[in-house]
């Protein structure tokens, strides 16, 4: 009944809301998947259908990072499902034909798996990240599947002990920074804030002398209802300070809308004239006259 309400409230309101209300900024966007169930074939078959459709609206790939099955969580899930590895790593090639696959970490105090325990801010134990993150790289050598160096953070968790085995394992791209009060993150948060980075503004960040990590933000979670203006509404919360914009919008394999965000897609790219991007193209677009380069201490 709330939702039905709150639905029809919407549809009235929405019908004096201007369209195209981020045009006036450049936005160059990726799409980003935290994909975590591959075992489940209804979510799987889905997650390749979006890709295949996304590409022919978009002419771009999104970017899926994955758990792996080392993940200990994802390993228990797997065991109760007698889901073997081996076809979870196929899947995660199979996926890697339509998108860019990437490392999408989730870490456990005392390497208990259960939400409890969930490592996603500063009271954790470095030795258990450790642990947990090196079994995770080692999965992926082992089953010669590329991560791209490519990093996402479960629960946004980020802090210097995580940024300090991303640079060792040689990763050069991360999208664990938000500003979206959603994925708030102490650490990250701190970052952006004392070097006065803006939303949409991609940065590097890295210890002196050493390799640096290019962040590109994560805006917003991709909304789920049948209104595209949602999106505006939504980005319209992150201070849209400067012209051009850079960076991700995502959502997990599980609780992704297919019809209504593939609508909004073809919304944005027509109102708001968003650009959608694969990775290569994100990385490789020129938001970086405006990287600034420091180092977390
Ligand atoms: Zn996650």
């Amino acid at each position: 009944m709330f939702f039905k309400m709150k639905s029809l409230l919407k549809k009235i309101s929405y019908a004096f809301y201007k369209k195209g209300q981020l045009k006036s900024h450049n936005i160059k966007l990726g799409y980003i998947f935290h994909t975590e169930r591959l075992y489940d074939d209804r979510l799987f078959n889905q997650l390749i259908l979006f890709c295949k459709k996304y590409k022919a609206i978009t002419c771009a790939e999104p970017i899926c990072t994955v758990i792996p099955p080392s993940n200990l969580q994802l390993k228990r899930e797997l065991n109760e499902r007698a889901f073997p590895e081996k076809e979870y790593a196929s899947r995660i090639i199979e996926l890697s034909q339509y998108s860019t696959i990437g490392y999408h970490g989730h870490f456990y105090l005392d390497n208990n798996p259960f939400n409890y325990n969930a490592i996603h801010c500063n009271s954790f134990n470095a030795n258990n990240l450790t642990e947990q993150f090196e079994n995770d790289i080692n999965w992926f050598e082992k089953n010669q599947i590329p991560h791209n160096n490519i990093y996402a953070g479960g629960w946004w968790f980020f802090n210097e002990n995580l940024l300090q085995l991303l640079l060792q394992y040689g990763f050069q791209f991360d999208f664990s920074f938000s500003k979206a009060p959603f994925f708030y993150n102490q650490f990250s948060n701190e970052i952006m804030n004392e070097n006065n980075i803006p939303t949409g503004e991609v940065f590097e960040i890295g210890f002196d002398g050493e390799k640096k990590l290019t962040c590109i933000q994560n805006f917003i979670g991709m909304h789920t209802t049948s209104f595209p203006e949602d999106f505006d509404r939504n980005m319209k919360k992150l201070d849209l300070n400067i012209k051009e914009l850079v960076g991700v919008v995502n959502a997990h394999d599980y609780d992704l809308n297919f019809d209504n965000t593939l609508r909004c897609i073809e919304f944005q790219m027509k109102f708001n004239n968003i650009k959608f991007l694969s990775f290569n193209d994100l990385i490789g677009e020129k938001p970086f006259k405006s990287i600034r380069l420091f180092s977390a201490t």
